[in-house]
């Protein structure tokens, strides 16, 4: 289920330093951290440092569109740094139907193998 929009996820903690993660990029407004169950030999999360309602990609205002870009471009400066020159996937689960388990907007970077379409 959906938890509510102020409910607290354990990306705080991992913004907060609070628990450990293995961070690829950083600035003041997003981190990009190593998935910790990586579904490929690349994979990434890139989530902004304030949610701000952004708990889902359903939930996105006129006030996120600014974020959303940036967090879209940083997913290209992470896979440069990555060396992933060959093509990657950005990925972003939406919602129950869309298998999201952490209600704190993030973007995927998965790459470093063959993809495959449709996902499934
Ligand atoms: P979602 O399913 O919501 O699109 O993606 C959430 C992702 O967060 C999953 O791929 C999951 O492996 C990852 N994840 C959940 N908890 C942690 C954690 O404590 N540390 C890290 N690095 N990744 C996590």
């Amino acid at each position: 289920a959906e938890p509510s929009d102020d409910a607290p996820t354990i990306f705080d903690k991992i913004i907060n330093k609070e628990i450990p993660s293995k961070v690829v990029y950083e600035d003041d407004k997003v981190l990009a951290f190593r998935d910790i169950t990586p579904q490929a030999p690349t994979h990434i999360l890139i989530i902004p440092k304030v949610r701000d309602g952004l708990t889902r990609l359903a939930k996105a205002d006129e006030k996120h569109i600014e974020i959303l870009g940036y967090l879209l471009y940083i997913a290209k400066v992470v896979a440069k740094q990555e060396g992933l020159e060959d093509g990657f996937r950005v990925v972003i689960n939406d919602g129950p139907s869309g298998c999201q388990s952490v209600y704190h907007l993030h973007i995927h970077l998965v790459g470093g193998r063959q993809m495959n379409w449709p996902p499934g």
